[in-house]
């Protein structure tokens, strides 16, 4: 009976997780039906998957304003500061913990020396980017100049023909060049702004914020039912992914090393070190806290996008493990945003692999170096797939690499982007959970005994 009642608790969660496995089978089936496929039939494997993913997306704008706006409007201004303070806390010294493993681990295992070099580059864009100027850059994007703007995401749609044939007009590849991402970091710091400008002004500004948490409860409200085609909408983005990667056993021969060391590196944050963390200053089962994020992290694997997976997050959160709400919306919308263990540790792993296979040698002050920019780069990129790819080029650029030289680890980044992003998200969340753990008297909720989860789900 407990079982039954446990099974049917989970059914979205073994449903989605189950998604994720059957996709992937499917994928493996289909590629062995035929020697390939074209990208329209990818692209109808993929359709449902994509439209779920559009529904996700469509939330992000609306979640993020509204949550941090409602959060901080409805907390008092110095109990704002605290649990701010206490979030960004956690995100550096977890994100700095997260490069220091990725680094060590890749140090030791060497998986870049002896490997057959490879000559052929990426083209890139010939201007110069320093490390200077993309740091100055991320600043600047905190502070958009027109909000409707930074809401924006703009791409241009080619239609490229693939046979030299004229008469058959139906021959052609599409191809989408992305001109401009929408700026979360962004709309994140005004979001802040307003909702601290709110709690200042008081009565008069408190239209507007029944407005934003209006909008929040709306918001939240069509996740759960987004939430449901969750199961459906993964599969087949991952039947369509498998269906489109490169031939593995030959890739995984060259880079099988690197994987394998990144992979442990997010294996060691996601369950030991943050688990151990979360232990630590909470005295809670971190397994149940997994255990109630699977959600979440299927989502996470399945998107490839932590901002895709943001309203997941916040479900999971507050429903499954009764974090309060006001701690909840304002940790998460900011911590999908800059805090990225996973790809910290990956940048780090990247950036120090491709070295070894340049046979660039590395001395301490190149280390330490990588250390600060990979930790700037994952707080640079943003939740969107391969993100991190793009903010390599800082990495590499701090110890003379040129960003052409990311086309070594192409191959497989796609599938290193579903696990990073799967542990980003799992950072923010369990940060969220230690914030409320750690601001419950301020919050005025003094029940802190350890049975506190079980009776927030109830
Ligand atoms: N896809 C990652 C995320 O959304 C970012 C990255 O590492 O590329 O969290």
């Amino acid at each position: 009976n407990k079982c039954l009642a446990c099974l049917k608790a989970n059914t979205l969660t073994i449903a989605t997780v189950t998604g994720v496995v059957i996709g992937a089978i499917v994928g493996v089936v289909l590629r062995n039906t035929r020697d390939s496929w074209s990208e329209r039939e990818i692209m109808y494997i993929g359709y449902m998957g994509n439209i779920f993913l559009r529904m996700l997306k469509c939330l992000i704008i609306p979640l993020i304003i509204a949550s941090l706006v409602s959060a901080i409007a409805s907390l008092d201004l110095s109990l704002s500061g605290k649990i701010a303070a206490r979030a960004i806390a956690y995100y550096l010294t977890t994100t700095f913990a997260a490069v220091v493993l990725g680094m060590v681990l890749v140090v030791a295992i060497k998986p870049g020396v002896g490997h057959a070099q490879k000559n052929q580059t990426l083209e890139v864009d010939s201007r110069n980017i320093t490390t200077v100027d993309t740091l100055l850059d991320l600043i600047k994007n905190m502070f958009p100049p027109n909000i409707i703007e930074a809401c924006i995401f703009q791409y241009r749609t080619k239609l490229i023909p693939t046979s030299d044939s004229q008469t058959d007009i139906f021959d052609f590849k599409i191809s989408t060049e992305v001109v401009q991402n929408t700026n979360i970091l962004g709309l994140v710091v005004a979001a802040a702004a307003v909702g601290i400008a709110i709690a200042q002004v008081g009565e008069e500004a408190q239209a507007i914020g029944n407005f934003f948490h209006g909008l929040m409860a709306v918001s939240m409200k069509i996740t759960t039912w987004v939430i449901f085609l969750s199961p459906v909408g993964i599969l087949f983005l991952v039947a369509s992914e498998v269906l489109e990667m490169d031939d593995m056993a030959s890739v995984m021969s060259s880079l099988g090393l690197y994987f394998a060391t990144v992979c442990l590196g997010l294996l060691i944050q996601g369950f030991v070190v943050l688990p151990f963390l979360y232990f630590a200053l909470t005295r809670k089962n971190p397994a149940t806290f997994v255990h109630n994020m699977g959600q979440a992290i299927a989502t996470a694997f399945g998107t490839a996008s932590s901002s895709a997976t943001l309203p997941v997050t916040i479900r999971c959160l507050e429903d499954n493990l009764g974090v309060d709400r006001r701690v909840a919306r304002f940790a998460l919308p900011i911590g999908a945003t800059i805090n990225m263990d996973g790809t910290a540790l990956y940048e780090a792993v990247a950036a120090i692999f491709i070295a070894q296979v340049r046979g660039v040698p590395l001395d301490i002050g190149h280390l330490i170096a990588i250390s600060v920019t990979a930790t700037a780069a994952s707080i640079g990129a943003a939740g969107i797939p391969q993100a991190g790819l793009v903010t390599m080029v800082m990495v590499l650029d701090t110890v003379g690499l040129p960003a052409g030289d990311v086309s070594l680890i192409l191959a497989v980044d796609w599938l290193l982007d579903r696990f990073r992003t799967a542990i980003n998200v799992m950072g923010d969340a369990f940060g969220a959970g230690i914030v409320y753990h750690r601001s419950m008297k301020e919050l005025g909720l003094l029940n802190t005994s350890t049975s506190d989860i079980s009776s927030a789900t109830e």
